[in-house]
């Protein structure tokens, strides 16, 4: 039975939706994927998204930043490929040249910084994405003045505040957000057709119909620089594997958290709790999940 009409997301739900991974399958059945984000003084949040999704099972891996951020963090991880993005001055600039069509989900937005040079990168995301694209972190800060353009893709969007940054494309304080976090995403997200993931102790996931789950997993851990990255490469990886799309973010957002909940349980508490652990704690989370 699938539990298509809960409201909490748990592990019921979680189990019905993941897929199996077929005994025949390849690489090119579980998706393509590029993470796009990075400047030269934050270039370890574009690695750590990366590192999430190939240690959430998407098929290929790809990071796209500056030649800079390539040479400092490429050695840290094995199983990606990198492609160059023209850079002014350490920040990313233009993304012009990537053939887009070349991948099902693109992530874009982390530690990509608020500089003007990059607002072009993230506009020309917003139209020359054919497939699933994610945006976070900073790349939302740039996506404020395109919210307009977003009903007319024809692909699904995601967008993956915190409050704060929810507040900030809103125009409106932080603590309104809180007071009504349901009524202001649900309007967003029908509005503008997105995926919305509302983070925070309870993560708030609306579809472009006004559908909400909430995902209450996780612990004050998480509440660090890094945490919202991995979720965005966990999230990269589960839309492009075999389960509807609500669904397949809901799932990523409950194994984010599983992981963080499991390494506080088994080995670290929540002061020492590190975004890289949540990537290293994923493997377990899969394990006893799954
Ligand atoms: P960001 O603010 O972008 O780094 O994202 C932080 C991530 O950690 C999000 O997935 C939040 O849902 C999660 N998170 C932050 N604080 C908490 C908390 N106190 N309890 C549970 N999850 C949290
Ligand atoms: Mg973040």
């Amino acid at each position: 039975r699938r539990y298509t009409d809960k409201q909490w997301w748990d592990q019921e739900a979680f189990q019905s939706f993941f897929p199996k991974r077929k005994e025949n399958s390849h690489k090119g059945m579980h998706g393509r994927g590029l993470v796009i984000g990075g400047n030269h003084l934050m270039p370890g949040s574009v690695m750590m998204t990366t590192k999430a999704a190939v240690r959430s099972g998407a098929g290929l891996t790809t990071m796209g930043t500056s030649k800079a951020v390539i040479s400092m963090m490429a050695s840290s991880c094995n199983e990606s490929m990198y492609i160059p993005i023209q850079e002014q001055d350490g920040y990313l600039s233009d993304a012009s040249e990537i053939d887009y069509s070349a991948y099902d989900a693109v992530a874009i937005g982390m530690g990509i910084g608020r500089e003007k040079v990059t607002h072009q990168l993230i506009q020309n995301a917003i139209t020359a994405v054919k497939g699933i694209l994610l945006i976070d972190a900073d790349g939302l800060y740039h996506t404020k003045e395109q919210l307009h353009v977003l009903p007319s893709r024809q692909t699904p969007t995601i967008l993956t505040p915190h409050p704060g940054e929810f507040a900030s494309l809103l125009d409106v304080s932080i603590s309104e957000i809180l007071q009504k976090p349901f009524s202001y995403s649900k309007e967003f997200a029908v509005k503008y057709g997105v995926y919305l993931v509302l983070k925070g102790k309870f993560t708030i996931i609306t579809a472009p119909t006004g559908r909400q789950v909430v995902e209450s997993g996780g612990n004050p851990g998480l509440a660090k620089g890094g945490g919202g990255d991995v979720l965005s490469g966990i999230i990269l990886a589960m839309v492009m594997q075999d389960q509807p799309i609500f669904e397949a973010i809901c799932n990523a957002c409950y194994l984010h958290s599983a992981s963080a909940d499991n390494l506080v349980k088994e080995k670290h508490s929540v002061y020492d709790l590190t975004a890289t652990d949540i990537i290293e704690g994923i493997p377990n989370a899969l394990r006893t999940l799954t």
